[in-house]
């Protein structure tokens, strides 16, 4: 089977490491729950900042955003490797901006995930992604974002939706736990 997989804040844990970060650069302690309870993607409201300086913010610190500390979910790198180990083919399909494409592909590497560097596709905007998606007839596609699941919904493809605050209201099949994965898949085929 091929799967297709988002990679922040689906297969890692990026926007509270980007909230960890705001606070240590800004010297402020915005606790953690209010990043929980955010019903949108941004989290510059948190820190008092308008959209305009939230993005400033965002792209300045994007490269410490990408390449730091940031942590996979639990059992996402175990989940793929086991996909890859049974024979499953693994794409990568991000947003992120071309200049960081190839750095991030080296950080995966680095942090377990199995990539094939010929099935790693970056740089589209979230709308265009569903053109590579049909493209590739992916069989699952994995992604967090509600605007990029909606574009897919019509496509032959099983999507899940990476449970996040800000997409409780989508009524596409959930993952909470990458553990969860496999009894997914098995149910499915029942
Ligand atoms: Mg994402």
């Amino acid at each position: 089977m091929k799967f297709g997989f988002d990679i922040d804040d689906t297969l890692i844990n990026l926007r509270e490491h980007a909230f960890q970060l705001y606070n240590t650069k800004l010297n402020r302690t915005v606790a953690v729950d209010l990043f929980h309870a955010l019903d949108k993607v941004e989290i510059h409201e948190l820190f008092d900042m308008t959209a305009e300086q939230g993005s400033q913010m965002w792209n300045r610190s994007l490269e410490e955003i990408y390449f730091t500390s940031c942590p996979p979910y639990p059992d996402a790198v175990e989940t793929l490797q086991r996909l890859d180990k049974e024979g499953h083919e693994i794409y990568y399909i991000t947003a992120r901006p071309d200049v960081h494409g190839k750095r991030t592909i080296d950080w995966m590497i680095e942090n377990g995930f199995p990539v094939n560097r010929d099935r790693f596709y970056y740089g589209m905007k979230d709308e265009d992604k569903v053109n590579i998606i049909k493209d590739l007839n992916l069989d699952y596609y994995f992604d967090d974002k509600p605007a990029v699941l909606e574009t897919l919904r019509n496509q032959p493809i099983k999507l899940f939706a990476k449970s996040q605050s800000y997409n409780r209201h989508l009524d596409f099949p959930r993952i909470t736990d990458w553990s969860e994965l496999f009894g997914l898949l098995i149910g499915e085929k029942k």
